[in-house]
């Protein structure tokens, strides 16, 4: 198969891993930036890529990162329109980009959830912070990524300052249930095609509520019991996406699901795992 790599850097561990797995399944695998590609619209669809025809392609294996989702978006779409297999589908790629909408997917798919309120107003904070059960709570952007833009906040001037700035700054936010139990720790699961291949508990550095690995968090081996990989994988087919990195958070009442990434670092888990 004629594989393309969609990716801003070659040589980003996540992109060469990727690299690596398919010419050493003997696939003839390129990796180019989907910045580079031209779209030409019409009832043939047509991308060039720095200026000449891309010629057959079997399949793609984007690796959008969350500054670039809407033009990522958009090449994706256009090889779909020109009839290649993409790891990602341009439309799961987009649902997992928005907090709120993934949250409103999952929920209504009965997937276990932090209770979680928006508002398009200048909120009254308090009344958001009571639909979510009161302080402390987490108020996040709705497209932040690696842990910024993740605030906790235990007192109400606290929680008014962060939802005035962030208002202020035209950025949508969420507010959210804190899960105290959970503070410092989360568990990533890696679904491939409906299964469970990989799962790793990570922890944060010193007091920071952020399990994140990009904020320094550690990663290590964990195995899930039947109902953590039941939700993951459901997770994974709610949001439409063949490869997700699913991110729970295990709370007094079970294990709820934070986030789905469309895109997941395999550093980390591969390190791990
Ligand atoms: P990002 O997309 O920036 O990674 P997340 O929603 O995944 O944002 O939050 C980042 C980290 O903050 C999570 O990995 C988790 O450790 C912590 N966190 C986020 N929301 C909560 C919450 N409601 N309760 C407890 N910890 C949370
Ligand atoms: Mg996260």
């Amino acid at each position: 198969m004629r594989l393309l790599i969609l990716s801003r850097g070659a040589h980003l561990y996540s992109t060469q891993s990727l690299l690596r797995a398919a010419r050493s399944r003997g696939h003839n695998t390129h990796v180019i930036d989907f910045l580079g590609c031209d779209i030409h619209v019409g009832a043939q669809p047509v991308i060039l890529y720095e200026g000449r025809s891309l010629g057959h392609v079997d399949a793609i294996l984007p690796r959008v990162g969350a500054s670039h989702t809407d033009q990522g978006a958009a090449i994706i779409r256009q090889f779909e329109l020109m009839g290649v297999v993409s790891g990602v589908s341009s439309e799961a790629l987009l649902r997992a980009r928005d907090k709120l909408r993934a949250y409103q997917l999952l929920a209504g798919e009965g997937l276990p959830i932090p209770r979680t309120a928006f508002s398009h107003a200048l909120p009254e904070a308090e009344s958001l912070i009571e639909s979510v059960g009161g302080l402390p709570v987490v108020i996040k952007l709705l497209q932040g990524t690696h842990g910024m833009g993740v605030v906790l906040a235990e007192t109400l001037p606290a929680a008014r300052a962060v939802t005035e700035a962030f208002y202020a700054a035209r950025q949508r936010f969420i507010v959210q249930e804190y899960i105290r139990e959970s503070a410092g720790r989360d568990v990533r699961v890696l679904v491939v095609a409906g299964k469970v291949v990989a799962a790793m508990q990570r922890t944060s550095v010193g007091d920071d509520f952020r399990a994140n690995l990009h904020l320094g968090g550690e990663g290590r081996r964990v195995s899930l019991t039947p109902e953590q990989s039941a939700i993951a994988v459901r997770a994974a087919e709610v949001m439409g996406l063949d490869v997700a990195g699913v991110d729970l958070l295990i709370a007094n009442r079970g294990p709820l699901v934070l986030e789905v990434n469309a895109s997941p670092g395999l550093e980390g888990i591969e390190t791990a795992t």
